[in-house]
């Protein structure tokens, strides 16, 4: 498509939306992942359309810009972003573009997930980007922890309650529904992942501390020297020989890393495995939804576990 023609369908939009603002009846929500794109469904159900820009395979800190986001953009109602910076490199230039004053940071229209959830390795100091560290406002992978996932719905459904004040009680009535299949869901991933409790392991990317912190994992080192930042020879020496000494066994890795080094580093360490978790929905087909994504993520590593230690 043309600059001319895509202009062209941006007014044709432009006029259709403001010809039928009364007679809609669902909201547009887009957000950055599929993560939240899922508790948006869960919350909103038939009464929103939910579009999620980033796919669940792809790393959420480097996303390649389509035109279709930018049509989704200026249809939105409200945005829902994960924060954190997390999408400092790919989403505000979307946003400006969208030419959508409705979902800009500060309207009624943009919520941030992260204002109201637990924050793990928040910056202390100043805070800079020195050595490309993409974590510079605190962790930004919180929702692969069950209680993040419970807030960011109650966010979600206050939000949505304002921008549709008729479907509130709805709205109330499919997050506390989802609040309850959650915690249910929970009591099974405690149950599978007890015998574990305690477990040392490391990670590719500091993707998981609030998952490994939820369920008693202790991360103990990361193939990363720094979040964003590839491994040096010298620091893959280092992070064997750590785990040698350590008797670590685990690696997590995520899928949109080659698995090479990894593999390579639990080649030199006697009994070491890698294990390739999803770390959002869509990551894997069998992550399809929120609460899908631990099923998958819990029963694979508690399997792996089981080979590694025999419980
Ligand atoms: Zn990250």
């Amino acid at each position: 498509m043309n600059v001319r023609s895509f202009v062209a369908a941006l007014a044709v939009l432009f006029l259709v939306a403001g010809g039928s603002a009364h007679a809609q009846s669902k909201l547009n929500v887009v957000a950055s992942t599929e993560d939240l794109a899922s508790i948006i469904r869960e919350v909103g159900g038939d009464r929103v359309n939910v579009t999620a820009l980033a796919r669940g395979f792809q790393d959420p800190h480097f996303v390649e810009p389509k035109p279709s986001f930018i049509l989704a953009l200026n249809r939105a109602h409200l945005y829902v972003a994960v924060g954190r910076e997390l999408e400092i490199g790919w989403l505000p230039p979307l946003l400006t573009s969208s030419r959508n004053a409705r979902i800009q940071p500060g309207a009624s229209g943009y919520l941030d997930a992260s204002l109201n959830v637990r924050i793990l390795e928040m910056a202390t100091g100043q805070i800079t980007r020195a050595m490309g560290d993409v974590h510079p406002l605190g962790n930004p992978h919180y929702w692969l922890e069950p209680g993040n996932g419970r807030l960011i719905a109650q966010a979600v459904r206050n939000r949505l309650g304002e921008l549709a004040p008729a479907d509130r009680a709805y709205f109330g009535q499919r997050y506390d529904d989802f609040s309850a299949r959650l915690g249910a869901a929970e009591k099974r991933w405690d149950a599978v992942m007890a015998p574990y409790k305690g477990t040392r392991l490391v990670t590719y990317h500091r993707s998981w501390p609030n998952f490994m912190e939820r369920f008693g994992f202790q991360v103990v080192g990361y193939v990363e020297p720094k979040p964003g930042i590839p491994p040096s020879p010298a620091h893959i020496i280092d992070l064997v020989e750590e785990m040698k000494r350590g008797g670590i066994k685990l690696i997590v890795a995520e899928p949109y890393f080659s698995p090479k080094t990894p593999q390579a580093i639990a080649n030199r360490v006697p009994g070491a495995t890698v294990v390739v978790l999803a770390p959002s929905v869509g990551g894997v087909k069998e992550a399809a939804n929120y609460i899908a994504l631990f099923d998958y993520n819990i029963s694979l590593l508690a399997g792996t576990l089981k080979q590694i230690t025999g419980k």
